[in-house]
């Protein structure tokens, strides 16, 4: 992905406290072993694992923790294909946040399924159809088998579970994959739709426009280099970096009070209808809503 900076970190007085995410997108990676036609951030097996060290990851969770972050997301890529996947995992825990794993679900070992167990721990993935060809022609690869055994594996050890269906084109078979997903017992099914970024784009995936216009807006995303942005799908709108500079100064800093408004501006108002769930759209795999402020 591009990513560009916009400068001049420095700390915004009065909205600083309240502009301090809850939530934050940890998007470990760009190595995946699936290359999925709308990969919002074009991973896939030739990705790296960016600059950050596993330190570099600690003293993020720390940093989180004590500005009060409550929750995280383990994203990326494939989250689990991190070296540090499992320290971070636990790490995250012995600071009481609570930690969503985005997986594919595709490869999940053996040793791991204890700790997808902890309490506080969940997992996520996106499933496109209860058809095998369907599915695979989404992921470029033949992942349906293993992921649909995986997601079958997750209900039968009682691990908090959500799924997206990633619906590509009006042919793909959501409704049936939602009723195979409810009929494994899968509780949380939602569908959702292929987002304009990455390989999702139709044309350029810089297009704040594109994005819910919540971004930001109690949540932010730091990616494999460091760089903090606010959300995953405007990794280009670059805020600062965790590397050199701490991440509540970040958070809390000019760049990224322009960076949301210029989302703000690009996506009308950032105002949510009444009733609809306000950061809805902001979710990789989360349900499909109503609440569309950009338009
Ligand atoms: S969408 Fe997810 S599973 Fe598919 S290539 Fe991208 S990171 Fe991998």
């Amino acid at each position: 992905m591009r990513v560009s900076t916009i400068s001049n970190v420095s700390t915004a007085d009065s909205s600083a406290e309240r502009s301090m995410p809850r939530f934050l997108w940890l998007d470990l990676t760009r190595k995946c072993q699936l290359a999925c036609v709308h990969c919002y951030n074009a991973s896939g097996p030739d990705g790296t694992h960016g600059t950050m060290t596993r330190q570099d990851w600690i003293n993020l969770l720390d940093q989180a923790a004590a500005s009060g972050v409550r929750s995280v997301q383990l994203i990326g890529g494939e989250p689990t294909m991190h070296p540090d996947f499992t320290d971070l995992v636990e790490h995250a825990l012995s600071l009481r946040l609570k930690v969503e794993v985005f997986s594919n679900m595709v490869r999940l070992m053996d040793t791991w399924w204890e700790l997808f167990q902890r309490e506080g721990v969940s997992l996520a993935t996106s499933y496109y159809s209860d058809q095998s060809g369907q599915h695979n022609a989404m992921t470029g690869r033949p992942s349906h088998g293993r992921t649909r055994t995986n997601i079958a594996k997750a209900v039968q050890l009682g691990i908090p579970l959500r799924v997206g269906i990633i619906v590509g084109s009006d042919q793909q078979r959501a409704v049936q994959a939602r009723r195979e997903l409810e009929a494994l017992g899968v509780r949380n099914v939602h569908i959702d739709r292929v987002r304009p970024f990455g390989r999702g784009a139709q044309g350029s995936d810089q297009d704040a426009g594109n994005l819910c216009g919540q971004c930001g807006t109690g949540k932010a995303a730091i990616g494999p280099t460091g760089e903090v942005s606010p959300c995953v799908f405007s990794g280009w709108l670059g805020v600062g970096n965790v590397r050199d500079t701490p991440l509540a100064a970040i958070l809390s800093g000019i760049a990224m009070a322009r960076a949301n408004d210029t989302i703000r501006g690009a996506t009308k108002s950032g105002q949510c209808d009444p009733g609809c769930e306000p950061n809805a759209e902001c979710d990789p795999g989360y349900p499909l809503s109503d609440c569309s402020p950009r338009t």
